[in-house]
């Protein structure tokens, strides 16, 4: 049967009556998760997934009551299982009340696997198929302290000219639901709270981080051969995590198997609130995977416009500034040095590494203005340098539209550059968070569509968290209506 719609205060009702019959306490440290669920209306979910529940079989459990028990999980012990997790609610009646079941009918396992499945849009639970020829070549090390090496322009060019000359190409993916779910009912709330910036001119930060799933690959043979002798061959295998491979995790130095998670974030929220998540194959660069995480969010993101992105060195490729410069976002990215060559121009005036004009003496020129009707930055040398005759000293003119990378619209290194860029560290905060505070690499699931839902469950906690804060005066007035049950 489809699920029927409980009305939030019905769901506040029962809450209170549960707290009054079971004499129940909640600890004074616990008031937050009560002021999120109390005040948080998560109803809409139960229309949202009219489509993804049968029309026959028995009444489902509340949809709301099943999400809010999966975000309390990831609020309260993410480190332990869902199996687990129904043990603490036994022993812990509050979060069972507080996620709306009766203290004596609370759901099994398998009901909370069944209800996180109606989120995924995919015919099965992986992207890729699980039989897949045998894996050989290990990924690269990176420099120690660096990230996945930067050896791959050639390849974001090609991804990059491809995408360019295919804008009608969008791909539905299996985590496109629980993106619709997570950007209609959570950030469209953050944005109306002021909570992700100034929705429309956005300033989005994009970084990957390792995700690990285990130690080690985990695949069987799809053939006899060990058994006839033959110890090395090369048939295909059946791999337990076909969207996982090994990568190289420069923070922990050593290898890994599982994904590489990019994150987009909003670089002027408060509370580094995350916007979009993509989970690649571990081996994946960091370069490649916001080319495709920054078109897909471009596709699917509704509720403002991106006006700058903000990236590491990593990204420092011409191809990513030519993506994001189409998409008319102002790329932010450090300068990750090429050697040390200067670069020629047509006249006697040299371009350094860094994007510096260099007089015919050596000198570093200063900028000196940018000239918006011919759309380019005026440099001067000074006249007591004596490389020219002129009575103010030698000029010279950059276009940014001759080269994005060496001459950004904003200066690089300026006041300006600086104010902006600092915020770029507000996605290394967010993936933190993600993986210290909320446990995300506890998660122990085979399947993609388990580790999405776990990735969106802990950014919609994130979003809650950051509601709570930023009305904590006003919320927490509510103490009044639960002062009998504080302890
Ligand atoms: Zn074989
Ligand atoms: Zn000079």
């Amino acid at each position: 049967m489809k699920p029927i719609l409980v009305p939030h205060s019905q769901y506040q009702d029962v809450v209170l009556r549960q707290l009054q019959e079971g004499n129940v306490f909640l600890i004074r440290k616990d008031w937050p998760l009560a002021a999120i669920f109390w005040m948080t209306d998560l109803s809409p979910v139960t229309d949202f997934l009219q489509d993804a529940y049968s029309t026959r079989g028995p009444l489902p459990r509340d949809p709301a009551s099943m999400l809010r028990s999966y975000l309390l999980f990831l609020m309260t012990c993410p480190q332990v299982g869902l199996t687990e997790w129904i043990n603490v609610m036994k022993r812990t009646p509050i979060y069972a009340i507080l996620s709306g079941f009766p203290l004596d009918d609370l759901p099994g396992v398998s009901t909370f696997y069944d209800f996180l499945a109606r989120f995924w849009n995919g015919s099965t639970p992986h992207w890729r198929p699980k039989r897949q020829p045998k894996r050989k070549r290990k990924t690269k090390r990176g420099k120690k302290g660096e990230k996945a090496p930067t050896a791959t322009p050639g390849r974001i060019k090609r991804l990059v000219q491809w995408i360019l000359s295919h804008p009608e190409k969008n791909p539905v993916l299996p985590s496109d639901r629980l993106f619709d779910f997570f950007q209609t009912q959570f950030l469209s709330t953050s944005a109306s709270l002021g909570l992700l910036g100034d929705i429309s001119a956005l300033t989005t930060a994009g970084d990957g981080t390792p995700l690990v799933t285990s130690v080690y690959p985990r695949s069987k043979p799809t053939c006899d051969c060990r058994a006839r002798g033959i110890l090395v061959c090369n048939h295909p295998r059946l791999y337990s995590q076909p969207d996982c491979d090994s990568g190289w995790d420069s923070a922990r130095e050593r290898y890994f198997n599982g994904y590489h998670l990019y994150m987009i974030s909003a670089a002027d929220s408060p509370h580094d609130l995350p916007l979009y998540p993509r989970l690649q194959s571990a081996s994946q660069h960091d370069g490649v995977s916001l080319v495709l995480s920054t078109t897909e969010f471009q596709q699917r993101f509704t509720l403002g416009t991106v006006d700058k992105m903000l990236l590491d060195a990593a990204h420092d490729t011409e191809a990513i500034y030519k993506l994001l410069d189409t998409h008319h976002i102002e790329p932010f990215i450090d300068l990750n040095p090429r050697g040390t060559k200067n670069t020629a121009t047509g006249s006697e005036v040299k371009i350094s590494p860094t994007g510096i004009p260099l007089c015919p003496k050596g000198n570093e020129m200063r900028p000196n203005g940018f000239d918006k009707s011919q759309n380019r930055r005026k440099w001067r040398c000074s006249p007591a340098c004596g490389c020219s005759s002129a009575k103010y000293g030698l000029t010279y003119h950059t276009f940014s539209r001759d080269n994005l990378r060496m001459f950004p619209k904003t200066l690089r290194g300026s006041e300006k550059w600086k104010l902006i860029y600092k915020r770029r560290t507000s996605v290394e905060r967010s993936n933190k968070r993600e993986k210290i505070d909320y446990k995300l690499e506890s998660g122990r699931h085979l399947s993609t569509m388990m580790w999405y839902n776990r990735i969106y469950g802990i950014m919609i906690c994130q979003h809650m968290h950051a509601w709570y804060l930023s009305q904590k005066e006003e919320w927490d007035l509510l103490k009044t209506v639960f002062r009998p049950f504080l302890a």
